[in-house]
């Protein structure tokens, strides 16, 4: 009798702690004010996440491997299996096969890419599964705004679709193709660059002279080629982010990109030195997590 008894209130509490849990993701999961904007730590690349208010998750680059998905699966509701929007800035590896893996677990609501040719290994995959998932794809062109509901909207600074600029090969041509865009929430603004250079940066200076933002995503992993004096002080940002890998063989970020950065004023958050890295806006400041 006693013994079952034990194992009645055993029962119960379990049922309690399970009936706090559900409770406690329904509430957590439920429209607010705050936009949550992730730099996950994946080691030598880049992988960024926004969080809209109404909870849609735009995923820009995906890092260099399956890392992406831990980190998806510790800040996206369990039930959540949907991004509603992928941006590839560009088809290298440490942007792009992240992304891969992505697309195999999660149902994916459309992806903009800047449609230049590739013929990497990862890239021919990557359009293996857009097929086979029929994913919906969208090239990415100056002037494009996207409007993500609860007053996040994004706006696509470059490039030019690939009909009108002149056809690019090398290295540098590749990371001077990257998506540029800038995300708004109320009186903030973030600046998301890829991997772009000098030469991207100078174009976007002509193309669009109000730059200002909050928050920049420091070009290509703190490299020196980017991040010029210039091109920072149209940006003049409060927070700028770098994501690179610890130890990486390439030396980023560069001291004198740290230098520039320090110079005009902006705080340096690094995900080589802190791990992921989560800011929120209310659309009237933002707070570093
Ligand atoms: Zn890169």
């Amino acid at each position: 009798m006693y013994k079952k008894r034990k194992i009645k209130f055993i029962i119960i509490g379990i049922l309690a702690v399970a009936v706090f849990l559900v409770w406690s993701a329904y509430f957590s999961s439920q429209p607010n004010d705050k936009m949550k904007v992730y730099f996950f730590d994946v080691g030598q690349g880049d992988a960024a996440m926004i969080e809209t208010p109404n909870r849609n998750q735009i995923l820009i680059d995906g890092g260099p491997d399956n890392s992406i998905l831990s980190k998806l699966g510790r800040v996206m509701p369990f039930y959540d299996r949907t991004i509603e929007l992928v941006i590839l800035t560009h088809p290298d590896s440490d942007h792009l096969a992240g992304l891969v893996e992505v697309m195999k677990n999660y149902e994916i609501g459309a992806i903009l890419t800047n449609g230049r040719d590739c013929a990497s290994a990862i890239c021919q995959e990557f359009s293996r599964i857009v097929k086979q998932k029929n994913i919906k794809t969208i090239t990415a062109d100056i002037g494009q705004k996207i409007d993500f509901g609860s007053g996040v909207k994004m706006d696509i600074l470059l490039p030019a679709k690939p009909s009108l600029t002149k056809v690019a090969d090398g290295k540098s041509e590749d990371n001077n193709l990257s998506i540029i865009s800038r995300l708004a929430y109320g009186a903030d603004s973030f600046l998301f660059t890829g991997d772009a250079e000098a030469k991207e940066e100078m174009e976007l200076i002509s193309a669009c002279p109000y730059l200002k933002a909050e928050v920049l995503k420091v070009a290509h992993h703190g490299s020196k080629n980017s991040t010029s004096e210039l091109f920072l002080d149209k940006v003049r940002p409060k927070f700028s982010i770098i994501s690179s890998g610890a130890k990486n063989r390439y030396g980023h970020p560069k001291p004198e990109t740290l230098e520039k950065l320090k110079k005009i004023g902006a705080e340096i958050l690094r995900t080589d030195l802190w791990g992921d890295i989560k800011l929120e806006s209310e659309g009237k400041g933002v707070v570093t997590r």
